[in-house]
């Protein structure tokens, strides 16, 4: 099969499709890859690892939307790129339909068969192609928090670990999850006092049994809550509700008696936020302050760090991509249930249920 490439065109996209190693491994199955020229150069993957890893370069997006049989991205596609996309090629990339009706409409023009990361499913259960992302979201909470903390971002001036005579800070971490397990083992190794809170109590047995006294576990619950975030010097936000906004667990009056100076990162901002003051941020202005304190909500931080992510998603996406290409569409689907969850839009029709739902179209 030939699978092409492009560069993504989304604003302050520095993630790829498809790593080096990636194209590596597509080639020795006897495919073909095409890269556009300079799609991993942000990112220090240069047009000479494409190429000795076995792919052509090509100049522009519309050569490889024209000929590849695939296209590999990380974000939706853009207007533009919907236009270019074909009847039959696959598109195998994130897609988020449900709240985007433009999109899907182009999509279901297109007559592509278009297969969304997002809802592919694990043999273990979960969204094996949006962990990654978690993963690093996750650990990242803490090292921003840890940042925002000192004086000149706006925080109390602390180092979280303290020293030799000073005592350390104390980090609170909601929803003990992907993205709460990940900032758990970071926040271990500040040399923090750490309390995590969870509704699972079967989650939070399996972190006691990991960490032991290192760390407190908390039952979720609104008493709970309110008392470890007045105590806390950074918050960690990391629920999920699945199919449902974040709910508000942290309202507004425990922020204004909060710590003045200290830091909230709220991870869980791509539903809604799990703050009532929270609202959705930038990396190029991550931060807002309301009552004293530092609020972090940036909605994708894995684009901060898109090398690392950019590695962590083609681990998770190359397994698929390399059966789609080896069998085609037809009988990658068939033979694999969680593949087929992924496929959202097939040859002019909607084909996810929530999605048809949600944006109106037979299902
Ligand atoms: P997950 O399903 O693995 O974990 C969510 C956890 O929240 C579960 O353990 C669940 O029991 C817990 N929970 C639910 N209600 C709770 C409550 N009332 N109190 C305490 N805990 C509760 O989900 P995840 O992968 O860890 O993702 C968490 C959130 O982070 C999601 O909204 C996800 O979309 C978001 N996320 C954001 C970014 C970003 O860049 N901002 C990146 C990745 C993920």
């Amino acid at each position: 099969m030939l699978v092409g490439v492009p560069k993504e065109i989304k604003n302050h996209e520095y993630r790829v499709g498809l790593t080096p190693p990636s194209v590596h491994e597509l080639v020795a199955h006897g495919h073909k890859v095409m890269v556009q020229h300079n799609a991993g150069a942000d990112i220090g993957l240069s047009d000479d690892q494409y190429l000795a890893a076995g792919a052509t370069i090509v100049e522009t997006a519309k050569e490889i939307f024209a000929r590849a049989e695939m296209i590999v991205k990380v974000k939706e596609p853009q207007p533009v790129e919907c236009a270019m996309l074909r009847e039959g090629q696959i598109l195998y990339t994130y897609l988020h339909l449900a709240p985007d009706p433009e999109q899907t409409a182009a999509l279901v023009k297109s007559g592509a068969i278009c297969i969304a990361y997002e809802t592919i499913t694990g043999p273990g259960g979960g969204l094996p192609l949006l962990a990654p992302m978690s993963e690093v979201a996750g650990r990242m909470a803490i090292q921003a928090g840890a940042s925002h903390l000192e004086k000149s971002k706006g925080g109390m001036g602390l180092l979280l670990g303290g020293v030799p005579g000073v005592a350390a800070g104390h980090i609170v971490i909601i929803g003990a999850g992907v993205v709460g397990t990940n900032a758990l083992q970071m926040a271990v190794g500040t040399g923090a006092r750490v309390t995590v809170l969870d509704k699972n109590i079967d989650r939070l047995r399996q972190l006691d049994l990991v960490y032991g006294n290192r760390i407190s576990t908390l039952f979720s619950n609104a008493h709970a809550i309110e008392e470890a975030v007045l105590s806390a010097d950074l918050v960690i936000g990391g629920v999920l509700v699945p199919g449902a906004a974040a709910p508000k667990l942290v309202t507004r009056s425990m922020i204004s008696r909060m710590k003045k100076g200290a830091v909230v990162v709220d991870v869980a901002i791509d539903q809604g936020g799990c703050f009532e003051t929270s609202h959705p941020t930038t990396h190029a202005e991550p931060t807002f302050v309301v009552d004293g304190v530092v609020h972090y909500c940036v909605a994708n931080m894995p684009g901060a760090v898109a090398r690392t992510s950019t590695f962590a998603l083609n681990n998770a996406t190359i397994g698929h991509a390399v059966a789609l290409a080896d069998k085609g569409w037809r009988k990658a689907l068939a033979d694999d249930a969680h593949l087929r969850n992924g496929l959202n839009v097939c040859q002019g029709k909607v084909t996810y249920a929530a999605v048809a739902k949600d944006l109106g179209y037979d299902y």
